[in-house]
């Protein structure tokens, strides 16, 4: 089962706030401190430039800034491109009694069908709470902009069948 967003940030706080213990002892975090810049230096160790002008060397930097790192080009020249893949996501509640026949494959985990150039997951969250997502079939002619014709449109799962 899929942990939510909300409910990891809590127990990652709890962790941190109190003192760190699970985490393998004292951690000095310091919030809101946003980093502009990694530079490796031969022979001393990286460079961490910060967004309110301070800088500092550090032994290790470890890169989890997300996908738009700013530690990453430190590494590597790659960026986050688009594949030309756009997925839909779409949700329900209440999958347990009020989609019984989807709510029993995903089980605690989740379940995806692959087709070609198609595919349908879906994934249960806390609370019988499943997240559904199905990449967009440009060929269906949706117009995004329409939000009202999007929802209401069924040309996202035309392409399958019912079993
Ligand atoms: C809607 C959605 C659903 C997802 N569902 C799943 C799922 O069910 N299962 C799964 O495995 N993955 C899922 N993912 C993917 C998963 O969230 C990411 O792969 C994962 O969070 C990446 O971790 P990360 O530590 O690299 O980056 P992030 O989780 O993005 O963390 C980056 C952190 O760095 C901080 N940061 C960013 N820039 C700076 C900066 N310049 N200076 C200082 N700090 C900075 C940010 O504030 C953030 O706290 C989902 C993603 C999305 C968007």
């Amino acid at each position: 089962m899929c942990i939510g967003c909300s409910g990891f940030a809590s127990a990652l706080s709890v962790a941190v706030d109190g003192g760190g213990a699970a985490l393998s002892g004292p951690l000095d975090v310091q919030w809101g401190r946003e980093v502009t810049q990694a530079v490796p230096r031969a022979g001393d160790g990286p460079l961490v430039l910060f967004a309110d002008g301070r800088q500092k060397t550090f032994d290790l930097v470890v890169g989890a800034d997300g996908a738009w790192s700013r530690v990453r080009p430190a590494v590597s020249p790659v960026t986050p491109h688009y594949t030309g893949v756009t997925t839909v996501e779409t949700s329900l509640d209440d999958v347990d009694d009020s989609y019984p026949e989807l709510g029993r494959p995903i089980g605690d985990g989740s379940v995806s069908v692959y087709g070609v150039n198609r595919s349908l997951s879906a994934q249960r969250n806390s609370g019988g709470h499943v997240k559904v997502c199905a990449p967009l079939d440009w060929n269906a002619g949706l117009d995004l902009a329409d939000v009202e014709a999007t929802r209401s449109s069924r040309s996202l799962l035309a392409r399958w069948q019912r079993i």
